[in-house]
């Protein structure tokens, strides 16, 4: 099992691809020390999974948190972010840096940051990369607002110190921003992943997956918080067995009814490098 774990809202820009620059919170440094701690030393968590919504590097104190994984490490971390600011790079399996659009307007247009300074902020770090990070990766999530800068963005990151990667998979797009083929219910369906996970945001409550902020939808799906809760009682909350019996079932309501997450892989990731 991942824990997916959200330690900000804060991640300094305003996707049009998520809404979670629409919230604010962010979890105190000693809080996510003992949380941090705890969940390393947890048997059953296979990976921590960070920043899936939010980017500690925006925060004026991002080195403390950064520190504190650095540190303390027995499961593999992917660590995710937008690249506004890379303050410092720690040691982790997985380091992705998303960066969604290949020309300039595509990228400005669906993440609202700047095209130069986000490119300078990644390639000076090209050697943290090469020496701190097994899987080093540049991805572009793809979407209607995007399409079509494919082969742009493979251009532009040719030089990249590790895998350049094309994301074809995606949760849900916020109503106002989707395209009519981004509002239609894909025709086959299949059990997603985040079911099986632990999201956790920052004031400890979890959900089932980071649709409830990220997106329009109005239940959250929540359940049980991480201070309050063991990992068994997270792991067997009637809430999350009840969502995963549904898919199970073949039911995908809610947030589930249009996402990218629950229709098949097959051909959604490509690596162009
Ligand atoms: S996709 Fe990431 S960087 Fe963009 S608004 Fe959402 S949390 Fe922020
Ligand atoms: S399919 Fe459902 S559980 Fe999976 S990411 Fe999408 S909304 Fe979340």
């Amino acid at each position: 099992m991942d824990i997916m774990l959200v330690p900000t809202f804060s991640c300094g820009t305003a996707c049009k691809t998520c809404k979670t620059w629409m919230f604010h919170g962010t979890m105190p440094v000693d809080r996510f020390r003992d949380l941090w701690k705890r969940l390393n030393d947890e048997p059953e968590v296979e990976r921590l999974v960070m920043n899936t919504l939010g980017d500690i590097n925006t925060l004026d104190n991002a080195e403390e948190y950064l520190h504190i994984m650095d540190e303390y490490h027995k499961r593999p971390v992917v660590f995710t972010t937008n690249a506004k600011r890379i303050p410092f790079v720690p040691h982790v399996e997985a380091y992705i840096c998303s960066f969604n659009g290949g020309t300039k307007e595509a990228y400005e247009f669906t993440t609202g940051l700047n095209f130069e300074e986000v490119q300078a902020n990644i390639r000076a770090h090209y050697d943290d990369f090469k020496a701190k990070v097994r899987d080093a990766q540049v991805h572009m999530v793809v979407w209607s607002g995007n399409r079509g800068t494919e082969q742009q963005f493979g251009e532009l990151w040719k030089d990249f110190p590790g895998h350049v990667r094309l994301n074809y998979r995606r949760t849900n797009i916020p109503e106002r921003w989707a395209s009519e083929d981004e509002k239609q219910t894909a025709p086959v369906r299949v059990f997603c992943e985040n079911l099986s996970n632990i999201t956790v945001f920052p004031d400890g409550t979890c959900q089932i997956c980071t649709c409830g902020i990220s997106t329009d939808l109005k239940d959250p799906q929540t359940y049980g918080n991480v201070f309050e809760n063991s990992l068994t009682e997270l792991m067997n909350h009637p809430t999350r067995l009840r969502l995963q019996a549904e898919e199970a079932k073949g039911i995908y309501s809610g947030a589930c009814e249009k996402c990218d997450f629950n229709t098949p892989i097959d051909g959604k990731i490509v690596y162009l490098k």
